[in-house]
């Protein structure tokens, strides 16, 4: 019997594969496609991502350094409300190629990581889980002692330990238009309905158009209308959803979510990538595979670590549906220099951020 099964190897599942094997434990983990196939996601990371890449990772992963975001509260031609820092804030990377490297350091610590493997049945039993396989083979049956949910934001691990949904999921688009851009900043629009569009400059890889929306505010159109807006015409296009709101709980008998499954991302970004491999550190240190009553060490874990910053960042999501001329005025007392770390909404009251704005009065 395995440790533990894990499901789904995006960075959240490779990363507690990794850490898991690390820590001696047998894991078996299944990727129902190709790692990192299909991209849906813009790879725009803090700076902290290379914490959790091996050797090699920045020189092959990078493409662009941000070091800020230009406000729109209308389209390309409205004002812009600049947020910056000095150095980079931010750093877009290969999407694709970061999972694929998460995936080689799980293997290389000793995780079994098998592609072309859907899972498509979980079973809680008292002492066990029994995970059924669609492999290229036929059906497996694999017996574990727990069963790690990495499987992004439509979860069947989650559906099948009967865990809550997260509170909302939203539709994301994007769109690439290949001509290089090795501008400083992001452009984000509060031109959507309680989330916002963005332009994101990726150097030789080009520029990304995108945009997220809550079910039936017409994702489509609205990204034709942002295209025509910009005068693009964008042919590499993919979607994917954006888990907002973990549920009040993550974990079953024999059983963990972690990453979009938890939906641990910022509510003001949609961003998960950041979130899911700190979890899954959480989840690897506490877990033990033999005792269940560790799973409540990982849910006070992980929230200790993220539920303030979570918090946090619905109220900034807030901001997204306030009247224009609100967001103008707002917009144009907080923008200039800024302290603040993309991932800690909190660090909005670091001496950092403080400093930052008193030295603008
Ligand atoms: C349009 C868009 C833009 C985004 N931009 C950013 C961004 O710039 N920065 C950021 O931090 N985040 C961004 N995100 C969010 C980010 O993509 C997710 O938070 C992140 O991928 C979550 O990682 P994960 O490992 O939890 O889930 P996923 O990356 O979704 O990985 C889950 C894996 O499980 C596999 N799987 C699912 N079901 C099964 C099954 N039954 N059997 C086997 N395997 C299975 C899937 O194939 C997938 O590989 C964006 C999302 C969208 C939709």
């Amino acid at each position: 019997m395995h440790d533990f099964v894990v499901v789904g190897c995006g960075p959240a599942g490779s990363r507690f594969a990794r850490r898991a094997a690390e820590a001696g434990h047998d894991v078996l983990a299944f990727e129902q496609g190709e790692v990192g196939e299909p991209l849906a996601c813009s790879g725009h990371v803090s700076r902290d991502l290379w914490e959790y890449t091996g050797e090699g990772a920045r020189e092959e992963l990078l493409q662009h350094r941000i070091r800020g975001a230009r406000f729109h509260v209308g389209g390309p031609d409205s004002d812009a409300h600049l947020f910056y820092k000095r150095e980079a804030v931010s750093n877009v990377i290969d999407r694709v190629g970061l999972d694929r490297h998460l995936a080689d350091l799980a293997r290389e610590a000793g995780a079994d990581l098998r592609e072309n493997h859907t899972v498509t049945e979980v079973t809680e039993r008292e002492d066990r889980v029994e995970v059924t396989v669609r492999a290229p083979d036929g059906t497996e049956t694999h017996e574990a002692r727990m069963v790690a949910g990495c499987d992004g934001p439509r979860s069947r691990v989650r559906d099948a330990l009967d865990l809550p949904e997260p509170g909302e999921i939203l539709h994301g688009v994007l769109g690439f238009d290949p001509d290089p851009d090795d501008g400083d900043y992001v452009d984000v629009h509060l031109t959507v309905p309680r989330f916002f569009a963005w332009r994101i400059p990726r150097a030789d890889a080009g520029v990304e158009y995108g945009l997220a929306a809550p079910p039936g505010a017409d994702v489509p159109d609205r990204f034709e209308r942002l295209q025509s807006e910009y005068g693009v015409d964008l042919e590499r296009r993919c979607s994917g959803a954006i888990p907002i709101g973990p549920p009040a709980s993550v974990t079953g008998h024999r059983g963990l979510l972690v990453g979009d499954a938890a939906a641990q991302t910022k509510p003001f970004t949609g961003g998960g990538i950041l979130y899911g491999m700190t979890a899954a550190d959480h989840a690897a240190r506490t877990v033990d595979p033999r005792d269940p009553a560790t799973l409540s060490d990982y849910e006070d874990a992980w929230r200790t670590d993220l539920e303030r910053e979570i918090r946090l960042g619905h109220w900034v999501r807030r901001a997204y549906s306030l009247p224009e001329p609100v967001q103008r005025a707002g917009l144009r007392v907080v923008s200039g220099e800024i302290g603040v770390h993309m991932d800690r909404p909190t660090s909005v009251f670091s001496t950092e951020h403080l400093r930052k704005l008193l030295s603008r009065s």
